[in-house]
């Protein structure tokens, strides 16, 4: 069971309230909870697992709150487009490969890419989830997704109905699967994709499971322009109206909210997914969550999909995030710990997970990363926040821990073969080679 003792951490950034930062420290891992932190006693049991932190820094593993993990085989295929003609490239490549073996095998490449570049938890929207979670299960991340909605049948070939009945049978089968705890969850795509009598539908259901909503919301001023067309409304009001709002719900973007919006999301206690990087680079725009924070709603960072913004590397959101922010605002305002807060504990706190992970305290699972410091871009240190928002990167993760079990180590996978999954992942995309 997984009981772990790692000793004598450089650093450990507790992002507790207080956003501890503890030098030369010991974390105590038993049977997946961090059990206690510098003890006046170290264990001595022979049931624990031993780690050097000597030269590390851990922390928190991140959170990514908005991606689509299967999409990560679709890297650089839609690139110069607007997200119309986004949408239009990758609907046309998944309609040629995402039977539900390859979404598996794209969610477990992105859960790779995922777990080895620090981040423990990603939120995620796709077809298929009965196979994707276990996909991701299986390389050992906190993956929490449910199933998607749209109006059209769908890649997955599923009527309305179908996807009722789907979602009806979800709270078992999610059980059923196992893996790391995680919240329920519904994901209607959009309001450009669900019409308003589904929406309700689907809040409907969600109330009767106790489960949370993500969707894609004000994306796009286009979004919002088409939506004021159609409804009359903003997609936040069409949203508050259809019950949506009465449940928990994360949204993908919000780049486009009013200060109406805003006030709705924050009184209804919705939580933002900022993904700048998707962002700036479909042109959309940028969020400003400082306002977003300010009326108290929850922010946390995410990556998008691996084909509008190429990788699930959450350190270059991080980044991104305090570069526009010094660029909206002024650098004497830019709060460190408010970066790394987004990317973790607030993260968890946007998708319901605050209780669980998103901060190294007694009593919550150990989901862990340790960061390698004697990299030269790396040294010297004289701000440990600064070191990890501008100067650290993916690849000085060096070991992960999600509940406690190490599924990285030493910049290795534990529980799949990276390299056989390669091979699979370049055979099925050249399927892809007769429509470029
Ligand atoms: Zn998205």
């Amino acid at each position: 069971m997984n009981n772990y003792i790692i000793h004598n951490a450089q650093y450990v950034v507790c992002v507790d309230e207080k956003n501890q930062i503890l030098e030369g420290a010991t974390i105590v891992i038993r049977n997946g909870l961090i059990s206690q932190i510098n003890p006046p006693q170290i264990p001595t049991g022979s049931e624990y697992e031993h780690f050097d932190a000597k030269e590390h820094l851990v922390m928190p593993g991140l959170v990514n709150t908005h991606a689509h993990l299967a999409m990560a085989l679709l890297r650089g295929w839609a690139e110069g487009v607007n997200l119309d003609g986004f949408l239009e490239l990758v609907w046309a490549a998944e309609g040629a490969i995402m039977d539900a073996p390859t979404c598996a095998l794209g969610t477990e490449l992105g859960a790779g890419e995922a777990l080895l570049s620090g981040t423990t938890t990603v939120l995620d929207m796709y077809l298929h989830p009965e196979v994707t979670h276990q996909a991701a299960i299986g390389v050992g991340l906190r993956h929490v997704t449910g199933p998607i909605f749209f109006d059209f049948p769908g890649l997955d070939g599923m009527e309305w109905d179908d996807r009722i009945a789907f979602a009806r049978s979800w709270p078992a089968l999610h059980k059923a699967l196992g893996g790391p705890w995680t919240p329920l969850f519904l994901m209607p795509h959009s309001v450009y994709t669900d019409s308003e009598a589904h929406l309700k539908e689907v809040a409907e259901l969600a109330k009767e499971f106790g489960a949370r909503i993500h969707l894609h919301l004000s994306e796009t001023e286009a979004e919002n322009s088409m939506s004021l067309k159609t409804h009359g409304r903003t997609p936040t009001q069409v949203i508050l109206d259809a019950g949506i709002l009465d449940v928990p719900t994360t949204y993908g973007h919000g780049v486009y909210l009013s200060e109406q919006d805003v006030r709705t999301t924050a009184k209804h206690g919705a939580s933002v997914a900022h993904c700048p990087g998707s962002n700036l680079k479909l042109g959309n725009g940028i969020a400003n969550i400082q306002a977003y924070q300010e009326a108290g709603i929850a922010v946390g960072l995410g990556t998008d999909s691996c084909s509008s913004s190429n990788d699930l590397d959450m350190w270059s959101v991080l980044r991104l995030t305090a570069q526009l922010f010094t660029f909206t605002h002024k650098p004497k305002d830019l709060d460190l710990s408010m970066i790394i807060r987004a990317a973790t504990i607030e993260g968890a706190r946007a998708i319901g997970l605050s209780e669980v992970v998103g901060s190294i305290e007694i009593g919550k699972e150990a989901d862990l990363i340790a960061i390698s410091l004697n990299a030269l871009h790396l040294t010297p240190i004289h701000n440990v926040l600064a070191l990890l928002v501008f100067a650290a990167g993916r690849s000085d993760v060096s070991d992960v821990w999600v509940s406690g079990e190490r599924v990285v180590t030493t910049h290795r996978l534990t529980k799949i073969d990276p390299g056989e999954l390669r091979r699979r992942i370049l055979d099925r995309a050249s399927a892809l080679d007769s429509i470029r």
